[in-house]
């Protein structure tokens, strides 16, 4: 498969109706039992988290999982992803599950990778600023640890899909079985070199101290304080939008049914 060639400088490919999005997800999580906790108001939008827990409750869950998207408001694969999986209503059983489906739906609007103040909230984790991201840090900061965090993403440069691990204590990975899932219904990267990281076979293990880092995203603040194991999922924006949905559905499937690792 080509890509479509469409993305030029940014990308430029399928924008959503985010409110249409949005209540969707509302109605799919409330049909399905999803207890939902807005964190902030944007003035037109309310940012939320969902949670679940394992069915039947009580139970004790076998893993705490974490998975978020549309931090980036020109990445609309993610959003999607998570209402294709709300609807499915296909999660494993033995899960406590907690999501934050769109974190910058002012940016979805704009097609814009920042929020509407020209900030890209996806950097702003080791010193909060944004109040998105404040107020985001006050909610995980109620929440306990999470044993998986799923990040959803998209990159317009990108020649297929690709994922970022964070294992830093060496756990069964997750990344090949997600590679070798997306396969069936999306490209790829294979390149020697993603974002200017060395990467195999659509795996970047980069050795990040996160303190060397001033620019933290999401996935530097959750490595830090909430989690030992995450993985950023990167769609790849310049195939049809429904492909890159299957990619990511695939790919959070594919790790939560392995999940748990003894
Ligand atoms: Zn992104």
């Amino acid at each position: 498969m080509q890509r479509l060639g469409k993305n030029v400088g940014s990308y430029l490919g399928e924008t959503i109706d985010v409110h249409a999005v949005l209540r969707d997800i509302d109605t799919a999580a409330a049909f399905h039992g999803w207890t939902k906790e807005p964190f902030y108001d944007t003035g037109e939008f309310r940012l939320f988290g969902l949670h679940r827990t394992p069915d039947p409750t009580p139970q004790a869950p076998d893993a705490k999982v974490y998975v978020s998207a549309g931090i980036h408001g020109d990445e609309p694969a993610g959003p999607l992803a998570i209402r294709r999986l709300l609807e499915q209503n296909d999660w494993p059983a033995n899960l406590e599950l907690w999501l934050c489906p769109c974190m910058n739906p002012v940016g979805f609007q704009l097609n814009s990778r920042t929020n509407a103040r020209g900030v890209d909230l996806n950097r702003g984790y080791l010193n909060p600023v944004a109040e998105e991201v404040l107020a985001h840090i006050a909610w995980l900061e109620r929440q306990p640890p999470f044993d998986l965090c799923l990040m959803l993403h998209e990159d317009w440069e990108s020649h297929g899909f690709y994922l970022y691990e964070q294992n830093p204590d060496g756990k069964p990975s997750f990344a090949e079985a997600m590679i070798e899932a997306v396969e069936k219904v999306c490209p790829i990267d294979r390149s020697e070199l993603i974002d200017g990281r060395p990467a195999k076979g659509g795996i970047l293990r980069p050795n990040i101290k996160p303190q060397d880092r001033p620019d933290w995203p999401e996935a530097l603040y959750l490595i830090s304080h909430k989690t030992r194991q995450s993985y950023t999922l990167e769609a790849p924006s310049d195939f049809p939008l429904p492909l890159r949905v299957n990619a990511l559905v695939s790919a959070v499937n594919t790790a939560l049914k392995r999940l748990p690792v003894r």
